[in-house]
């Protein structure tokens, strides 16, 4: 089974996982949203090595590590097919620039609903959950869910940037993630409401579901 290592990183407090196959030492990070020097002193740390940079979705927040990353590791950069295209329009990188924060160079592998990420001898299920961005995508393993900006700790993503569907949120939840195992351990994409739960506590006490 995979090991998920989770850090906080950058201005925004965004949750960076490196997942890591322990046969191989093969890793992906998902969502370096900064600190790029404190992910790649944890990879070390870790004694792995970067195969992807995967993003769960391509809000500047998560991907403001991209470049920096992929410069220091030479590692492929993944996100789905349908951010892909939405962060590429010229309204929304305008949009977004006014944050301040940098966007990610192109993508080396477009992926979508039922693909995988292979990482070693672990594989990571690609869910498409469209609500958040039009592109939006939980990482499944095993018991290990990442729920990226989609499901919170006890909240839900936001829908109102560009982009944002709160209908398509809620389906995505409800008929993609709400499905899972009770103990499946979800991983989100900011500590709002505590930095980790299960797909059993957020349907019993989750108050937007
Ligand atoms: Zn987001
Ligand atoms: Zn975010």
């Amino acid at each position: 089974m995979i090991q998920v290592h989770q850090i906080t990183v950058g201005s925004m407090g965004v949750c960076c996982y490196i997942v890591s196959c322990p046969e191989t030492k093969q890793a992906g990070v998902v969502d370096p949203g900064g600190d790029v020097d404190h992910i790649i002193a944890t990879v070390n740390d870790l004694g792995v090595d970067i195969k992807y940079i995967i993003a769960t979705h391509g809000h500047p927040d998560h991907v403001c590590g991209n470049r920096a990353l992929k410069e220091a590791t030479g590692a492929q950069i993944v996100m789905h097919k349908d951010d892909v295209e939405f962060f590429e329009k010229p309204e929304v990188t305008s949009y977004f620039s006014m944050l301040g924060l940098e966007a990610s160079p192109p993508t080396d592998v477009v992926v979508e609903e039922g693909d995988t990420i292979t990482i070693g001898n672990c594989e990571l299920q690609v869910i498409h959950t469209p609500g958040h961005t039009p592109g939006g995508m939980c990482l499944l393993n095993g018991k290990n869910l990442i729920t990226g900006d989609t499901l919170f700790v006890g909240g839900l993503g936001r829908t109102d940037f560009p982009g944002g569907s709160q209908i398509d949120l809620l389906d995505s939840i409800r008929q993609k993630l709400l499905v899972l195992p009770e103990d499946t351990v979800v991983w989100p994409g900011h500590g709002y409401g505590g930095n980790r739960s299960t797909i059993g506590e957020e349907k019993r006490s989750n108050p937007f579901l």
